[in-house]
């Protein structure tokens, strides 16, 4: 039986195959998987235009800002409001 308590935690970045950053998590001692984490928003990369694959912290405000009014992705919009009301 494995006896660790998995207290002590260790995270990491994995990209998935559709690009998609998420954070694994687990234990340091026995490896063991404890969960997936959601990459922070501020470390969303753009996947198109002149700022593809700069993370949203890098990507100038106004550039963000236009793309709030001029892009119709959802998941974009979304990535890009939850990124401006935590900063
Ligand atoms: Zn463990």
């Amino acid at each position: 039986m494995n006896s660790c308590s998995c207290v002590e935690l260790i995270e990491y970045p994995v990209v998935f195959k559709n690009g998609i950053t998420h954070i694994r998590v687990e234990c340091v001692e026995c490896k063991k998987f404890i969960k997936w984490k959601p990459q922070p928003v501020n470390l969303f990369k753009l996947w198109f235009g002149i700022y593809k694959g700069v993370p949203l912290q890098n990507v100038p405000y106004d550039y963000l800002n236009w793309l709030l009014n001029n892009h119709s992705n959802k998941k974009l919009i979304g990535k890009i409001n939850k990124y401006l009301s935590e900063n």
